[in-house]
């Protein structure tokens, strides 16, 4: 049986070319990019090109970009950095952020003093634009940062970062917006929508694990998270995993090249799952994803409880599908996560997210909701 891999929000299988770029590298006669002979400069020439790919991607200077191990780690250093260098005291985010932000922020209040509000979210995943700049609006002195996501992992729930970026700019607050599901993906233009802090992670377009990036706009430099070394210009420490480094850029330049292809191939796959699944027949629901700001790739669907859908994750897996299911598992328990609790999606219902890629194709989709129907019957 070949399986199915409908779960490309958690993580993508890495292009071959980029399995070739990698390997050629590590097969090079490679020295520490931070030693000034012939065999360390080679490796900087390669931190430094992979530089260059991340920059023109998001159209901002090369020396505004920082490798890091991973989006978590970027979004922890610019959450921490930005109280500890810039004198953030007042965070305004939301509750359908990724847990690096959520629990990051958890410890704020007592530890720095930092004030944070949530800002409400509808059905849909939009967050309250208008308590958003009402709260920017208040005649507080407290510098303030915004940190919201442009994609959500969850919904697939867009955030219009122009209208965020541009009260942000207005009333004179920093911006942070977790990019980690949209770089890659869509078009994105940090020189026309202003914004102070952004991050990456390869593995979401088709790169390795364990590699991210961090943009950092020259006008908001923060202190360094992890401390050490004078790897990255002083902001992060660390010998650069010059491998990963090397795949992250090569499957950006790919998925630049490829994205309008790609998200053609996207849109159609995702319209093909739901006319096939008949949506006005059956018993499911599709949560969020009823905006105009959509990513196409992310569907989150709930289904009814019955004898089939209750494990409804290992049945799909059974026949051979993977997606990721609503559902956290805490102390033995299945709880909605934070995500669809926030967005009032129905606790009864079993809510699973499929999330589709260009390796997907139309069979695939026909095995998977012939599947479905099966189970609610
Ligand atoms: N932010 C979002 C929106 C994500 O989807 C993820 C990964 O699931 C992360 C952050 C964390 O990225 P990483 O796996 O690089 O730590």
């Amino acid at each position: 049986m070949q399986r199915i891999y409908l779960d490309h929000a958690a993580t993508t299988p890495m292009d071959n070319a980029v399995i070739e770029a990698m390997t050629t590298l590590m097969k090079d006669d490679n020295g520490n990019p931070s030693s000034i002979h012939h065999h360390g400069r080679k490796s900087r020439i390669a931190v430094e090109e992979a530089r260059k790919v991340v920059a023109n991607t998001i159209n901002v200077s090369t020396g505004e970009i920082f490798f890091t191990s991973s989006a978590t780690e970027a979004n922890n250093a610019i959450l921490h950095g930005s109280v500890t260098g810039l004198g953030v005291k007042h965070i305004i985010s939301s509750p359908i952020e990724h847990p690096c932000v959520l629990r990051t922020l958890e410890c704020f209040e007592e530890k720095y003093g930092t004030k944070i509000t949530m800002l409400n979210v509808d059905a849909n995943g939009n967050v309250d634009y208008n308590q958003l700049e009402k709260l920017l609006a208040d005649n507080d002195t407290d510098k303030k940062l915004v940190s919201l996501m442009h994609v959500n992992n969850e919904l697939g729930a867009m955030l219009d970062i122009e209208r965020v970026s541009q009260l942000c700019q207005s009333h004179g607050a920093l911006f942070h917006s977790d990019t980690v599901q949209s770089v890659g993906k869509f078009e994105l233009d940090f020189d026309k929508t202003k914004l102070n802090f952004a991050c990456g992670s390869a593995h979401k377009f088709n790169g390795p694990m364990g590699v991210g990036f961090m943009y950092v706009n020259a006008d908001s430099m923060i202190p360094a998270l992890i401390t050490g070394g004078k790897q990255e210009r002083n902001m992060r420490a660390g010998t650069e995993n010059i491998y990963g480094i090397a795949g992250l850029a090569k499957a950006l330049e790919i998925a630049n090249q490829e994205r309008e292809a790609r998200s053609n191939e996207i849109n159609s796959l995702r319209q093909e799952f739901i006319n096939q699944l008949q949506l006005d027949k059956v018993d499911i629901k599709v949560i969020g994803n009823t905006n105009e700001l959509q990513h196409p790739g992310i569907l989150n669907l709930s289904f009814p409880p019955n004898k089939k859908t209750q494990l409804m994750m290992m049945n799909l897996d059974i026949a051979g599908i993977s997606s990721s299911s609503g559902s956290a598992c805490s102390s033995g328990a299945m709880n909605q996560s934070h995500v669809l609790q926030a967005v009032g999606a129905d606790p009864n219902r079993i809510a699973v997210r499929f999330s589709f890629s260009h390796l997907n194709n139309q069979d695939e989709i026909t095995r998977v909701t012939d599947v479905i129907h099966d189970m609610l019957t």
